[in-house]
């Protein structure tokens, strides 16, 4: 399946099905890019170990001059530390402005490689490779990041990749965790802009869930879709794109309450989404919203129960006055006026909120 993210005089391919890593060196001729170029795959120790050496075997059997280079998995590797000795990696291995990065990985790799291509010697071109469910998400929007010790995602830029190809073959070896925090994304791509995308999550929600095509593709196909029609309306994130922030700044705030061992991001925002989504019905009175968004979250093994976490409500809405995107100490917060139509919400009552949190 491929898709088309148009951003003005901008626009790059996504490309998803089945073993398409294993056409990787036709994809990128495709895009122009030729054996006088050098690249650099980036990627971490699980996903390398599966699947990095077919890849350059694939590359060099082609022609390519091509280097790799490994982080430790996980969100660790998104730091200044990892980012420089990338960068010197790359120098020593003389890479030019002409040099292509391949992110190869989960969000962590692309968000880490991305940062790299974004700002070495100004910014050379990436092709973003995902490897997991959630990185549907973080693939496309061009938006590239490194962690600082003070905060999640502090250092970073805009930079659009090449092209997004998105082999569903890896994601057989996801663990299962993984893929429930992955579906929370698809699905809240589904609540706030698509109606007739969350019937189709129902209808399929086996199939979705052991990962079988052509489910997979097309849910990945439709959540991207959506994805990159917010972005290409907002790239810069002065607008529109907050929606997608749907249940992110109850879930930051469990994030950060759990110090991001309790809960994967996605677990997090699955039950930041089941708040929101009472929030909207109260606000909205659109009868069996929440029950609706709720039954299917747990349908993809999230949790959606906030009652039983061991903060006050006094805690979550402090922490939450503290995410970076409460602007001028308002709590903005994206509600679904409807199933498939998400709203920013400004002057929601504290009152509304205490009253939601105890129900
Ligand atoms: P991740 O990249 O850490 O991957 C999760 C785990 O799965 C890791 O241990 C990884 O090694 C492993 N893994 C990856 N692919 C695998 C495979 N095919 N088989 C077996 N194991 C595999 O995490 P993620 O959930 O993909 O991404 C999270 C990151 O994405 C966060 O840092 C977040 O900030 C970022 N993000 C960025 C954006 C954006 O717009 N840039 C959006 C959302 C999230
Ligand atoms: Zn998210």
């Amino acid at each position: 399946k491929t898709l088309t993210v148009d951003l003005g005089e901008r626009s790059y391919p996504i490309w998803i099905g089945q073993g398409l890593l294993s056409k990787l060196p036709a994809y990128l001729q495709t895009l122009g890019i030729t054996s006088s170029q050098t690249l650099l795959v980036v990627t971490d120790d699980h996903v390398g170990a599966l699947y990095l050496e077919p890849v350059l075997k694939g590359l060099q059997r082609a022609g390519f001059r091509v280097f790799s280079y490994s982080v430790p998995a996980g969100e660790q590797a998104k730091s200044l530390s990892y980012y420089e000795q990338i960068i010197t990696y790359a120098l020593e291995h003389k890479l030019d402005r002409q040099s292509v990065i391949l992110a190869l990985g989960g969000g962590v790799v692309g968000d880490l490689a991305g940062f790299v291509a974004s700002t070495y010697m100004r910014g050379i071109p990436f092709v973003q490779l995902p490897t997991t469910l959630l990185a549907h998400d973080s693939s496309v929007g061009g938006k590239v990041a490194i962690n600082h010790p003070l905060g999640k995602n502090m250092i970073g830029s805009f930079h659009q990749p090449l092209a997004v190809i998105y082999d569903t073959a890896t994601l057989s070896t996801l663990p299962e965790r993984e893929v429930a925090c992955g579906f929370a994304e698809v699905l809240k791509h589904g609540f706030i802009w698509d109606e007739a995308f969350v019937d189709w999550l129902e209808e399929n929600a086996n199939p979705c869930r052991a990962l079988q095509e052509p489910f997979l593709s097309e849910a990945l196909y439709r959540a991207c879709h959506i994805k990159s029609q917010v972005v290409s309306q907002d790239e810069k994130e002065t607008g529109l794109r907050a929606i997608l922030n749907f249940g992110h700044t109850f879930g930051h705030a469990f994030e950060a309450l759990g110090h991001y061992r309790d809960f994967t991001h996605g677990e997090a925002v699955a039950i930041g989404m089941a708040v929101a989504a009472h929030v909207s019905e109260a606000v909205y009175g659109q009868q069996g919203l929440a029950e609706r968004v709720t039954r299917l979250l747990s349908t993809y093994g999230l949790p959606v129960e906030w009652h039983t976490l061991p903060w006050s409500f006094e805690q979550v809405l402090e922490k939450m006055y503290t995410d970076k995107k409460v602007m001028a100490g308002r709590l903005r917060l994206v509600l679904l006026e409807r199933m498939g139509r998400a709203v920013i919400a400004d002057h929601v009552a504290e009152t509304t909120l205490r009253a939601v949190w105890s129900l």
